[in-house]
């Protein structure tokens, strides 16, 4: 793909910056760069690059962090729409720095909200769980933030707004409606909710499930177990939507798309980062990349685990550069992003839990892990031991 026009210069990361971007078709669209709050520790996403597309029906991708609704009025001013012309409000996923603004943004348009089904089950509250959650009073999608609580006091207001609202239109879905411009993909891993757009069968937008530089952090299997209670039928049988295996499966998914339909890549993080562009020109290697990253971070754990490292604190010690320890937060997502890829190694039988709630694991002597990705990846279950 070739950059996009620059509307509005902003930082070296892209916060405040605008883009423009014409589909063949005519259609325009503007990329918003929201600032995010983890710009400047070494978690950093960048910006949150909101989308508004302007079409038969005037539509904003994804709201950018909670806190910034006059700073993403301002920038959408400066397309030449103002707020309350928008008509459609796509939620790609619901993490806060997604849907951070939406109901603020929502109640000052009479705008539809369109999101996967299983987005409307997250945000909702549900004390009546069963089972053991992190954060059981905290809505559905944040059960099991791995954020510490200094951090996650400041979603109550938004948690609470947003537990309000439904979702007018079901996409990423079997029942989603058919349009000639727009596409939607079931893509979950990252979170259940998670959906790809296509528009004019020549942008998708990915959300976080495929990022330029970096790969999302994946869910974690084990979240599958409490959140089925809660989640529509058509997923709540086997695990399709959390964990590792299934993040992997979706950058299958995407991957089988016609090349024609991926000419422009429009990511939610790092479109922009130090001062240029991070295009992603050929998305199927971008997806193989990152299942080859992962693999390799299996095989990278694994190796430390041999050298008589067991307790996940210590293994992402040995693993991580201390930077991304420190910071909100910083400890517990790299504890998590080791968990989340202990779980396939402990489901294919190359790591078996000595303490779970320890958090100590022992290897088993096999390697496993590449086998058994690839056989999910190409069918429909993982090999079990
Ligand atoms: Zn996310």
């Amino acid at each position: 793909m070739t950059e996009p026009e620059i509307v509005k210069h902003g930082k070296e990361n892209g916060d405040g910056m605008i883009i423009r971007y014409q589909t063949r078709k005519g259609t325009d669209i503007f990329g918003l760069g929201i600032p995010n709050v983890y710009s400047g520790t070494d978690w950093d996403l960048g910006p949150t690059w909101c989308y508004l597309i302007l079409n038969e029906c005037t539509t904003l991708i994804d709201t950018g962090r909670h806190g910034n609704a006059e700073f993403l009025e301002t920038l959408v001013d400066l397309t030449g729409i103002t707020i309350d012309e928008i008509e459609r409000i796509i939620i790609t996923h619901g993490h806060e720095d997604h849907d951070g603004n939406l109901a603020d943004i929502f109640s000052r348009t009479s705008s539809q909200l369109w999101a996967h089904p299983i987005y409307e089950k997250m945000i909702a509250y549900n004390t009546a769980v069963s089972g053991v959650v992190k954060n059981p009073a905290f809505p559905v999608s944040c059960w099991h933030c791995p954020m510490p609580p200094e951090f996650n006091k400041n979603c109550l207001s938004y948690q609470k707004k947003r537990s309000q609202l439904q979702v007018d239109v079901f996409i990423g879905h079997r029942e989603e409606p058919q349009m000639e411009r727009w596409d939607f993909f079931h893509t979950p891993g990252h979170t259940p909710d998670s959906i790809s757009i296509l528009l004019d069968k020549e942008v998708l937008f990915t959300g976080d499930h495929v990022l330029p530089d970096i790969t999302p952090h994946p869910s974690r299997s084990a979240y599958f177990e409490n959140s089925r209670q809660v989640l529509p039928l058509d997923y709540a049988g086997q695990n399709r939507v959390y964990g590792l295996t299934n993040y992997l499966k979706s950058l299958q998914m995407i991957k089988s798309l016609p090349p024609e339909w991926l000419r422009v890549i429009f990511p939610a993080h790092r479109l922009f980062y130090k001062n240029k562009f991070n295009l992603i020109h050929d998305l199927r290697q971008r997806a193989d990349d990152i299942i080859q990253f992962h693999i390799q971070r299996c095989r990278d754990i694994l190796n430390i685990m041999n050298t008589g490292i067991y307790n996940v604190s210590e293994i992402s010690v040995e693993y991580f550069e201390p930077s991304l320890l420190k910071g909100i937060g910083g400890k517990f997502l790299a504890e998590n992003e080791i968990l989340s890829h202990l779980e396939v190694m402990v489901e294919c039988g190359d790591v078996k839990w000595e303490d779970f709630y320890d958090g100590i694991a022992k290897p088993t002597g096999f390697h496993r892990y590449e086998q058994a990705i690839r056989k999910y990846l190409s069918n429909d279950h993982i090999e079990v031991r």
